[in-house]
């Protein structure tokens, strides 16, 4: 810890001090000068007068300097002591040295000195006093100076002892209450250095407990906030959770209605397809021998016909069939719908020779239509393990479409391929295409796309839900591609071989 330093404005108040100091000594010490005259102590009054009017300028001169701020730097502060030591060692000796009661003005100046500033300014004075004393009194005792003149003993060499045991007692006095004074104000000065620290300590501690408490008060006002927020949230939360219970009060009354509905729906839809099955297994029945004997009809088993009974046996037939188909297909639907799923009888199924029976079969609808036939399979195409009854059915109903959705004067190519271990076979036709969002719902049960070709064909829109349940059946995969409405269809095939 390095000496406490003053600052401007206590080294101002310390100054000040000093002055007053001296404003009220020199009036005092006048005033005792007077008493120990009037006790009868020899004193030449006017002179301690004039001693003590130059200390009371000196101050005023000091004031002055203070008052226009010119004191407090360290060189005036010094010049201003000197001023004031200088005038104080001059009547200690004018006054008669030892028994002076200057040397008591002299030393009150060390005493304030060692505590309103330092020990060394003390003690340099303390030694400054002392040093006057000697040489005043040695000079006189040499009459090198004039001699007091209220003390000519001094200048007799039978008081040599005696002055010299005063200027002793004199310097002794100096350097005990000097010591003195300057180890006491040493101890109060780390005493308040002491204090100061602790203060300070204490000061940054409350310094930090003020902060503590605010962050704290802040923290509290937010989390009050938090708090007011979360009641909000929660009462919010409440009113939802209120809300939401009652919507599903209400939703679960309308899903029992809904179950109950879904119930009698289920079981009518039920009724309806036990219907539809029984109906068209019946129907069945009596489509057989019309089949059939349209066919002898128009054999010409039981003789030759008028070409107008051919004709209308010709028209009996086709239109037989196609019940027949329908009536098929209502009986698959039936099936699929109660979750019964298709039973394959598998064996080795040669689809080149299929395609080249059914496209045969169609020809004379192919013509009719001015339509073109190809069939492109690499002559090796190997041979399907499948049900041969289903495939033949896949193929009816996508050569069937071709020929239904082709205009007059389009084509119609089959294709096929190996791909490893599975066929790769596409329908392809000139017609009239399928728009992009079409393209997977026509797989759907009687889904037929809207449009006025569709009406004029007819159909149910069955035929390709039944050949995606065959290929998937099968384990192959279906899809259509088009390019767009006009830009003709090709339904593409997967099928694995199968061993
Ligand atoms: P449908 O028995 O009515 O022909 P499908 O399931 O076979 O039923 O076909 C569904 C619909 O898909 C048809 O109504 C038709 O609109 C469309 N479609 C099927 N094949 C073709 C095709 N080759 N070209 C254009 N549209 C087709």
């Amino acid at each position: 810890m390095g000496p406490v330093r003053l600052t401007r404005p206590e080294k101002k108040a310390a100054l000040m001090q000093s002055i007053w100091a001296t404003y009220l000594l020199v009036p005092l010490l006048w005033l005792v000068l007077a008493a120990l005259k009037t006790l009868g102590y020899e004193l030449d009054l006017g002179r301690e007068s004039l001693y003590m009017g130059s200390a009371l300028v000196a101050a005023a001169a000091a004031n002055y300097c203070l008052a226009r701020d010119w004191l407090v730097d360290q060189l005036f502060y010094y010049l201003y002591s000197a001023a004031l030591s200088l005038i104080v060692a001059a009547a200690i000796y004018q006054t008669g040295n030892m028994v002076s009661p200057f040397v008591w003005i002299g030393l009150i100046i060390v005493i304030y000195d060692v505590i309103a500033y330092s020990p060394v300014k003390g003690i340099s004075e303390a030694l400054f006093f002392v040093a006057v004393i000697w040489v005043a009194a040695l000079a006189e005792l040499q009459k090198l100076i004039p001699g007091h003149p209220l003390l000519p003993e001094l200048q007799t060499v039978a008081n040599f002892k005696y002055v010299m045991l005063m200027l002793i007692s004199n310097t002794l006095l100096f350097g005990v209450i000097t010591y003195a004074v300057v180890y006491i104000s040493e101890r109060l000065r780390r005493e308040r250095i002491k204090a100061l620290l602790s203060a300070q300590e204490n000061a940054r501690a409350y310094r930090a407990t003020v902060s503590v408490m605010e962050d704290l008060e802040s923290a509290h006002g937010q989390l009050k906030d938090q708090i007011k927020e979360l009641d909000q949230s929660r009462r919010e939360t409440l009113r939802l959770l209120h809300d939401v219970q009652q919507a599903k009060a209400a939703a679960d009354q309308q899903s029992a209605e809904t179950a109950k509905l879904y119930e009698q729906l289920k079981s009518v839809d039920k009724m309806k397809t036990e219907f539809l099955s029984l109906i068209s297994h019946e129907l069945r029945t009596p489509i057989t021998p019309i089949l059939g004997y349209s066919s002898v009809f128009l054999g010409e088993q039981y003789g030759s016909l008028p070409p107008e009974y051919k004709k209308g046996a010709a028209i009996i037939k086709k239109e037989s069939e196609h019940l027949m188909a329908i009536i098929n297909s209502i009986i698959d639907v039936a099936r699929l719908e109660r979750g019964i799923s298709l039973e394959l009888t598998k064996e080795p199924v040669s689809l080149s020779r299929i395609l080249a029976e059914l496209v045969a079969a169609m020809m004379p609808q192919f013509e009719e239509r001015q339509l073109k036939v190809g069939i492109d399979l690499p002559p090796d195409f190997p041979t399907v393990m499948a049900d041969a009854d289903k495939l033949r059915r896949l193929l009816t109903n996508l050569l069937g479409n071709a020929l239904n959705f082709t205009p007059k004067g389009g084509s119609v190519v089959v294709r096929g391929a190996q791909k490893g271990d599975h066929l790769e076979l596409s329908v392809s036709d000139s017609g009239i295409g399928i728009a992009r969002e079409n393209l997977e719902k026509i797989f759907g049960k009687f889904y037929q796309v809207d449009s006025s070709y569709t009406r004029q064909v007819g159909g149910v829109g069955l035929g390709l839900a039944i050949a995606k349940e065959i290929v998937e059946a099968h384990g192959g995969k279906i899809w259509a591609e088009s390019e767009g409405l006009g830009h003709g269809t090709t339904i593409k095939i997967i099928l694995p071989i199968g061993v």
